[in-house]
C-alpha cells in the first residue's frame, strides 16, 4: 500500500457527499427518499443552451481553445458584467474556468503563501476552508449569525485581521444560509478591504437567484474595489448547468495572468463547445432563468412557512440561493444527529449545518432545488417526525 502525500490530510471528503451516499444506499434498498441535500438545480439546462452545444459540436468546434477561454466568450462575459453588475471589464480581465470550484483553487494557489491568513465566512461552502489549508494558508472564520440575519458583523470581522491577513472571501447570495449581503454590509466590507489592503474573493454563483425584491450587488462595483477583487461566477446554478463545468474569474489583468498559470497546468481550457454554449446562456437564456427563479420563489415561500408552522424549529426567510437553514436548537441534538434522524425516520435527506463549519451547529440545511410536490411531501413527513421527538427542557 502506498501512502498518500502528507498534504492529503488537508483534503477530507465533504459532509454533503457523505449524506448523499447514505440516502442513495437507502434508495437502492427501495426506500422513497426525498432529496433535499444537494445543491443542484432539478431543472434541465434550457433548450436554447443545449442546442447551441449540439450545433457547436456538429460544426466541429472540438479542439483546444486559448488557456484563457475563447475571445468571444470572454467578451460576452465582460458585457454581462457591465449589464448585470455595473462593473467595467475588458475581455483581458476574464479567465474562463472549470466552474467556480476551479476559480477558487486558482485564486488561492496564485495569491496565498503558506502562513497567509484568509478570512472566510462560517458557515461556508467548505472549499474556502480546505483549498487554503491544502496550500498551507490559514483560513480564519468570521461568523454569520442568525440574530444578525446572517449579515457579516463588520466590527468582528475587522478585529480578526492581523499582519498576516491577505485575502477576504465573501459569498452572496450565500450557501448555506441563503443570505443576501446588504449594500451597507458590502460598503463596510469595501472600506475594511481598502484600509487593510486585502484581496477580496467574491463568490457570486447564486447572483440571479434572489427573491422578494432582494438585489444582488457585486462588491467590485463599489469605488476602489475593482482593483482588488476577484469575482468568481459560473453557469452551474443560475442556468442549471452543473454538469457542464463552466465558470469564470473577473479581475485586473495581473490577477488573471497569475491565475491562468495555475489553470493551464490543471485544465488547459474549458471544453470548446461548452464555452460556445456559454455565450448563448448569457445572451439568450434570461427568460429561462426568470422562469426558474419564479418556481424557486414559490418553493421557498412554501418551505419557510411550513417550517415556521412546526413546533421546535424555525428559519429566516432567505433572500437568495436555494437553501433554507433551519434552526433546530430547541431539540438539544447535534445537527448530525438531527439530519440522521430525519433521513431514517422521515426519509428526507438534508445536510447537517455542522458540515459547513462550527457556526452551522444547531442548524440543518434544506435545498429547495427539488420539485414543489416533493417539498410538500417532505415537510409533512418532517412535521410528523419532529412531533415524536422530545424537546430540551
Ligand atoms: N460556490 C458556492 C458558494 C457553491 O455553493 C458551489 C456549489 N455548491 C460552488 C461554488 C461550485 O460551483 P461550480 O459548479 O461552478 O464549481
Amino acid at each position: 500500500m502506498f501512502e498518500t502525500a502528507k498534504r492529503m490530510e488537508m483534503l477530507p471528503f465533504s459532509g454533503i457527499r457523505v449524506m448523499m451516499e447514505k440516502a442513495t444506499q437507502m434508495q437502492k434498498k427501495g426506500e422513497d427518499v426525498i432529496h433535499m441535500e444537494i445543491g443542484r438545480p432539478d431543472f434541465d439546462t434550457p433548450q436554447v443552451i443545449k442546442d447551441a452545444a449540439y450545433d457547436s459540436i456538429r460544426r466541429g468546434n472540438v479542439f483546444y481553445t486559448s488557456n484563457y477561454g475563447t475571445p468571444e466568450l470572454r467578451k460576452a462575459i465582460a458585457e454581462k458584467l457591465k449589464r448585470d453588475n455595473d462593473v467595467d471589464y475588458t475581455a483581458d480581465e476574464i479567465l474562463v474556468t472549470i466552474g467556480v470550484g476551479e476559480g477558487t483553487y486558482a485564486a488561492v494557489a496564485a495569491f496565498l503563501n503558506p502562513g497567509d491568513e484568509v478570512l472566510v465566512p462560517d458557515p461556508v461552502w467548505l472549499n474556502y476552508i480546505h483549498v487554503p489549508n491544502f496550500f498551507g494558508a490559514v483560513p480564519v472564520s468570521y461568523k454569520l449569525r442568525e440574530e444578525n440575519d446572517f449579515q457579516i458583523d463588520l466590527k468582528e470581522l475587522e478585529s480578526l485581521i492581523t499582519d498576516k491577513t491577505r485575502m477576504l472571501v465573501i459569498n452572496t447570495p450565500g450557501n448555506p444560509t441563503g443570505v443576501v449581503q446588504s449594500y451597507e454590509t458590502l460598503k463596510g466590507l469595501a472600506d475594511i478591504a481598502i484600509r487593510h489592503d486585502l484581496i477580496v474573493v467574491s463568490d457570486e454563483i447564486y447572483e440571479k437567484l434572489v427573491y422578494g425584491g432582494e438585489k444582488h450587488i457585486s462588491i467590485a462595483s463599489l469605488p476602489g474595489m475593482k482593483e482588488r477583487t476577484i469575482t468568481l461566477n459560473g453557469f452551474s446554478k443560475c442556468y442549471s448547468m452543473t454538469g457542464w463545468r463552466l465558470g469564470y474569474a473577473a479581475a485586473p489583468v495581473d490577477f488573471i495572468k497569475a491565475m491562468v498559470r495555475v489553470h493551464q497546468y490543471i485544465n488547459t481550457c474549458a471544453a470548446s463547445f461548452v464555452q460556445e454554449a456559454g455565450i448563448t446562456a448569457l445572451e439568450k437564456a434570461e427568460p429561462d432563468v426568470q422562469e426558474m427563479v419564479k418556481e424557486y420563489a414559490r418553493r421557498r415561500d412554501y418551505m419557510v412557512s411550513a417550517i415556521n408552522s412546526m413546533d421546535g424549529v424555525s428559519c429566516k426567510t432567505p433572500g437568495g440561493a436555494f437553501y433554507v437553514f433551519m434552526n433546530i436548537k430547541s431539540f438539544g441534538m447535534s445537527s448530525a444527529d438531527m439530519a440522521n434522524y430525519l433521513l431514517e425516520e422521515a426519509k428526507i435527506a438534508t445536510v447537517p449545518g455542522s458540515a459547513f463549519g462550527s457556526q452551522g451547529e444547531g442548524y440543518v440545511r434544506f435545498s429547495y432545488a427539488c420539485s414543489y410536490e416533493r417539498i410538500v411531501e417532505g415537510m409533512e413527513r418532517m412535521r410528523k417526525a419532529l412531533a415524536k421527538l422530545p424537546k430540551k427542557a
